[in-house]
């Protein structure tokens, strides 16, 4: 799916540095723009299309091209917004801890062995009574 971004902090970083609600926070909140971005070059797109009226042939190769750009632009803010949000909800979904049922409030613990970073597994702390669990970081 797509790939990490740099200004997304992944999940072992972001529950590190902010801890993992605000982390949760900020990728709904960077979700959020994306849609935002989404929906705007989707209006942009349809705004070229409207153009067409009229146009001489130059500009209809202009606003081919601003139609083309425009499309791409919301299909692949769209494609970010969808797996932000995916990405924050699933690791929600394991942000209980199983013992207590604490939410989020967890610390990142330092993986056992390599395999753990390997398959991608957070292995976090309960903050409130200490049990010791894994995020799947898929
Ligand atoms: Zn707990």
């Amino acid at each position: 799916m797509a790939a990490r971004n740099p200004l997304n902090r992944t999940l072992a970083d972001g529950i590190r540095r902010v801890g993992f609600r605000k982390w949760y926070e900020r990728e709904l909140l960077s979700s959020h723009a994306h849609m935002a971005l989404a929906l705007i070059s989707a209006v942009a797109m349809m705004a070229s299309f409207e153009a067409y009226r009229g146009a001489s042939t130059g500009e209809k190769l202009l606003n081919t091209a601003f139609v083309l750009v425009s499309a791409a632009i919301a299909l692949w803010s769209m494609r970010r917004y969808l797996y932000l949000l995916m990405h924050a909800e699933e690791m929600a979904n394991q942000a209980n801890c199983p013992q207590c049922e604490a939410y989020g409030l967890l610390t990142l613990q330092d993986p056992q062995d390599r395999r753990e970073s390997a398959q991608r597994l957070v292995p976090v702390c309960c903050k409130r009574c200490g049990f010791r669990w894994n995020l799947e970081d898929g």
